[in-house]
C-alpha cells in the first residue's frame, strides 16, 4: 500500500481507502462489511469512510460495531464521519453549529470511538454563515472530539472562503475536501481546485472511482440482479447513469482498451485516479469481498497505464476540462 499525506497536513492515508455508502447497513450483510473491512486494513487500508446520513445512521453503526470486535490499535486506522443531512425537520439539516455539534456526537456514539479523525461537511450550507461552520468545526478540534476537518463538493470560491474566516480568526481551516472524481467527473478535481491545492495545500479524498460500478463495464449489456442499479431506492442512478449511451459507449471502448493490455477494466479506472497527483486517497466501494480484492489489486497493474495509454484514454474520454483564457 502507498500512503499520502492529506494535503499539506501531516496525516498520512492510504491511497485506497474504504466506504459505505449504499453498502453498509442496507445493500449488504453485517457479516460481508466485517470481512470486506478486514480485508481492507490486512492490505493495507487506514481510511474507513462514513456519514451521518449513510443507511440513516445505521452505516456507521455497523462500522463502530466491526471496530470494536476488531479491537484495533487506535492509532492504526483513521475514521470520517459527514454532517449536513441529519433529519427533515429545521436544525437537523446543515452546517449551523447546533446540528454540527449534534451531528458529532451522534457519530461518535455510533461509531464507538472517543474522536473522528476526519470531519467532512457534507455538502455547502447557503443558509449559514460560512464563518460559523469554521468556528464550530475549530471547536470540535479543541475540543479533542475531531482531528481534521474538511469539506465535501464544496466550490473552490467556498474553500477559499472558510480559509479566509479561519486565518482572520486564527481557527484551523479545512484540510481536504471530499469530491465525485472519475473518468466522466472531473472538473472540479482537475480544473477548479487548481488554486485551492495551490494556496492552501488541499488533500482530496475522492468518491466513486468506478461510477457506481459502470466503469467495472458489468453493465454493459444489462445489469447485474445483484448490483447496486437494482435496489429500488437506487433506481434514480440507473436511470440517470443508463440513459447516458455516450458514456456507455466510451466503457465498451475502455474495456477493449483493459484488455489490449491484460488489465481488468476497474484497474484502468481506479489507476487512472492513482495517477492524479491531487489525489490523495481513492475511495473503494464494494458489495464483495471479491470485487475489493480485485481493486486493491490495481497497484500490480498500475505499471501498464504509461503515458502513452493515458492518452489513449483522453481520445476515448474526450472530456478534458481545458481553462478558458483570454
Ligand atoms: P464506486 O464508484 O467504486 O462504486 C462501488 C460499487 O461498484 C460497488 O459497491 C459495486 O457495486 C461495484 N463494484 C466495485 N468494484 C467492482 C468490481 N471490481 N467489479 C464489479 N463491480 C464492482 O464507489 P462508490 O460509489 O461506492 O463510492 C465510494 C465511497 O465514496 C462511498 O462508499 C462513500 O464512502 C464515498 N462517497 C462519498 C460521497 C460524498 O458525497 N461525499 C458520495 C458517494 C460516495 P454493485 O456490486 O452493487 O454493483
Amino acid at each position: 500500500m502507498e500512503y499520502r499525506r492529506l494535503g499539506n497536513s501531516g496525516l498520512q492515508v492510504s491511497a485506497l481507502s474504504l466506504g459505505s455508502w449504499v453498502t453498509f447497513g442496507s445493500q449488504i450483510t453485517d457479516d460481508v462489511a466485517e470481512k470486506l473491512m478486514h480485508t481492507a486494513y490486512e492490505a493495507g487500508v487506514n481510511f474507513f469512510d462514513n456519514a451521518e446520513v449513510y443507511a440513516s445512521g445505521k452505516s456507521e453503526i455497523v462500522m463502530g460495531n466491526i471496530l470494536k470486535k476488531a479491537n484495533w490499535d487506535r492509532s492504526t486506522y483513521i475514521v470520517s464521519s459527514k454532517v449536513f443531512w441529519g433529519g427533515q425537520l429545521p436544525n437537523q439539516k446543515g452546517l449551523m453549529r447546533k446540528h454540527i455539534f449534534e451531528a458529532c456526537e451522534g457519530a461518535l456514539k455510533r461509531l464507538q470511538v472517543d474522536y473522528l479523525d476526519l470531519f467532512f461537511c457534507h455538502r455547502p450550507d447557503v443558509n449559514t454563515p460560512i464563518s460559523e461552520t469554521v468556528w464550530a468545526m475549530n471547536t470540535l478540534i479543541q475540543q479533542g472530539k475531531i482531528t481534521y476537518w474538511g469539506t465535501s463538493e464544496w466550490t473552490g470560491q467556498q474553500i477559499t472562503e472558510a480559509h479566509y474566516w479561519a486565518e482572520r480568526y486564527k481557527l484551523i481551516g479545512p484540510i481536504m475536501e471530499q469530491p465525485q472524481y472519475n473518468m466522466f467527473e472531473r472538473k472540479k478535481v482537475e480544473l477548479d481546485y487548481l488554486p485551492v491545492y495551490k494556496t492552501f495545500g488541499l488533500g482530496t479524498t475522492i468518491w466513486s472511482p468506478l461510477a457506481s460500478g459502470l466503469l467495472s463495464g458489468k453493465h454493459i449489456n444489462s445489469s447485474p440482479a445483484d448490483s447496486r442499479f437494482e435496489m429500488p431506492s437506487m433506481s434514480w442512478l440507473k436511470e440517470r447513469v443508463l440513459s447516458e449511451q455516450d458514456k456507455m459507449e466510451k466503457v465498451k471502448q475502455l474495456k477493449t482498451l483493459a484488455e489490449e493490455i491484460v488489465i481488468p477494466l476497474p484497474h484502468l479506472a481506479i489507476g487512472w485516479c492513482l495517477k492524479n497527483p491531487n489525489v490523495s486517497t481513492v475511495i473503494l466501494g464494494a458489495s464483495k469481498v471479491e470485487q475489493l480484492e480485485q481493486n486493491l489489486l490495481t497497484w500490480d497493474s498500475l505499471p501498464k497505464i504509461t503515458d502513452d495509454i493515458l492518452l489513449k484514454i483522453e481520445d476515448i474520454l474526450q472530456n478534458k476540462p481545458v481553462l478558458i483564457t483570454f
